[in-house]
C-alpha cells in the first residue's frame, strides 16, 4: 500500500515483513559471490568451468533435499521462485492427467495458486474452494466428500501467509492418496520454519521460495516426488533433467543452498522466535484495548503475528508505525483506492469493524527482544492517539463502554 509518509529505510527501523520478504544472510551472500564472479561458468558446459558451476548446483539440491527432507536429490527442481513452482505444479498435473477435470484447492491460498486456478476455470476446469470453519480450520468433512477419481489434484497451503495458521497437510495428502488423487502443498511460508520430512508423508509435490528463508528473491524450488507425473512448465534446453528449462540461476541457487543449509541447522532457534512472538501478542492484548490475534486458536507458524485494532484502519496505523520505524504489513487490498480486508481476512469471518485493522507481523530470525521491546512501548501509545481522533471509534466508545485494556470489550482469538 502506498504512503506518502517518509520512510526510515536504514538505521534503526524495525523490519517486522519477514513474510514478505526476508533480509539475505550474510553468508548466503559470501557463499554465492564466487558465482559472480570467478566461477561464472555455465553449468551445462563440458569444462572445467561448467564441471565446477554444476557441483555447486548439485550440492544446493542436496541443501534444499535436506531442507524439507525429500528422499533424493533429484526431486528438487529448481524455479524462479515459489510462483513459478506454484504454476509449475498445476501445470504438471492437470495436462499429465487431462481426463480428470477437477481442482480443489483453498478460498485462502495465495495468488500464486488462486488466480492460475481461475485461469483453469474459465477453461473449463471444476475449481472447488475449501471454506474455513469458525477457528479457522479447513472445512475437512467437505474436503473428504470433494476427493474422488475425477480429481486432478488437491492444492494446500502449509502454513498461510497472512495469519501463520498451519493446515493439515500430511493428513490431507493421505486421503488424497488413498483416492488416487494428486496432493500439492505451497510451503512458502513453512519451508524453514517449521520441521519437515516430506518423504515420509503422501505430499507429491512442495513449493519453495529463497526470498522467505534469508535467500534472494527470484529462486525457489519444486519438490517432485519421485515416480510422479509430469510436464514441464517451461521447455526448451535439458536443464533440471529436462523438467525446467532455462540456464540455471547459478548464484541463486548456490544462495538458495546455503540459506536451506542454515535454516536446517538452526531450526531449533523458532522456539525462541515464538517466544518473541508470544510476548508481543500478550503484552499487545494485555495493553490495547479492543485487538485481537486472527487465526489463534490453531497451531501457527512461530514468526508470524497477525493482530487486528478495532476501529482503526491499516491504512492509518501503519503509515505511523513506519514513521516510528516499525515495518508491518496489512491484511489488506488496496485496490483502486479502496481499502478491502484481504480474501483472507474474509475467509476466516472476522468480524468487519476488526477485519479492516489487521497488521500482520512477521519475524525472523535478526529480529531481537530489543525490538519487541520497542513495539511494546510504541504501539499502545499510537493506537490510543489514532483512535482518539476517529470519530467511528468514539462513537462506538460511547456506546459500548470501551477504552480500557484487558476489559470485557478485549477479544482474542479469531
Ligand atoms: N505462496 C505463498 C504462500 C507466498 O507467501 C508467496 C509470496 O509471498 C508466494 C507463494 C510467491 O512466492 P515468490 O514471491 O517467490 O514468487
Amino acid at each position: 500500500m502506498a504512503s506518502t509518509e517518509e520512510s526510515p529505510t536504514t538505521g534503526g527501523a524495525i523490519y517486522l515483513d519477514n513474510n514478505a520478504t526476508t533480509r539475505v544472510a550474510p553468508e548466503v551472500v559470501e557463499a554465492m559471490l564466487p558465482f559472480f564472479l570467478d566461477q561464472y561458468g555455465n553449468p551445462s558446459s563440458q569444462h572445467s568451468f561448467g564441471d565446477i558451476v554444476s557441483q555447486a548446483v548439485k550440492t544446493a539440491r542436496r541443501q534444499v533435499q535436506r531442507l524439507i527432507g525429500a528422499g533424493a536429490e533429484d526431486e528438487i527442481i529448481f524455479t524462479s521462485g515459489g510462483t513459478e513452482a506454484d504454476a509449475t505444479a498445476l501445470h504438471a498435473a492437470l495436462r499429465s492427467q487431462p481426463e480428470r477435470r477437477k481442482i480443489i484447492t483453498t478460498a485462502v491460498e495465495h495468488p500464486a495458486i488462486l488466480a492460475p486456478c481461475e485461469q483453469y476455470r474459465k477453461e473449463g476446469y471444476e475449481v472447488h474452494l475449501l471454506a474455513l470453519d469458525g477457528s479457522g480450520q479447513i472445512d475437512l468433512d467437505a474436503y473428504r466428500r470433494l476427493v474422488d477419481e475425477r480429481t486432478a489434484l488437491v492444492s494446500v497451503m502449509w502454513a498461510n501467509n497472512e495469519t501463520g495458521r498451519l493446515f493439515p497437510v500430511t493428513e490431507m495428502a493421505a486421503l488424497a492418496r488413498a483416492r488416487g488423487v494428486v496432493f500439492h502443498t505451497d510451503a512458502v511460508q513453512a519451508a524453514g520454519k517449521i520441521p519437515m520430512a516430506v518423504e515420509e508423508t503422501a505430499i507429491d509435490m512442495l513449493s519453495l521460495s529463497g526470498h522467505k528463508l534469508h535467500a534472494p528473491k527470484g529462486i525457489g524450488a519444486l519438490y517432485l516426488r519421485r515416480g510422479s507425473r509430469f510436464r514441464p512448465l517451461l521447455r526448451g534446453g535439458r536443464q533440471e533433467n529436462g523438467r525446467r528449462a532455462g540456464t540455471e540461476n547459478a548464484p541463486a541457487i548456490v544462495g538458495l543452498g546455503r540459506a536451506a543449509e542454515m535454516a536446517t541447522d538452526r531450526l531449533a532457534e523458532l522456539a525462541a522466535m515464538g517466544g518473541l512472538r508470544d510476548r508481543l501478542e500478550q503484552t499487545l492484548l494485555a495493553n490495547v484495548p479492543n485487538c485481537m490475534v486472527v487465526g489463534a486458536e490453531g497451531a501457527r507458524l512461530p514468526n508470524t503475528s497477525a493482530l487486528a485494532f478495532e476501529h482503526l484502519p491499516s491504512e492509518v496505523l501503519l503509515p505511523r508505525l513506519n514513521r516510528a520505524g516499525i515495518a508491518a504489513s496489512s491484511g489488506a487490498a488496496c485496490s483502486s483506492g479502496s481499502v478491502e480486508p484481504s480474501h483472507v481476512l474474509r475467509a476466516l469471518g472476522i468480524p468487519p469493524s476488526y477485519a479492516r485493522g489487521a497488521v500482520r507481523f512477521s519475524l525472523s530470525r535478526y529480529t531481537t527482544a530489543a525490538d519487541i521491546e520497542r513495539v511494546i512501548a510504541t504501539l499502545p501509545g499510537l493506537v490510543a492517539e489514532l483512535r482518539e481522533r476517529s470519530f467511528v471509534w468514539r462513537e462506538a466508545a460511547d456506546g459500548q463502554g470501551m477504552g480500557s485494556a484487558g476489559g470485557d470489550g478485549h477479544v482474542s482469538g479469531s
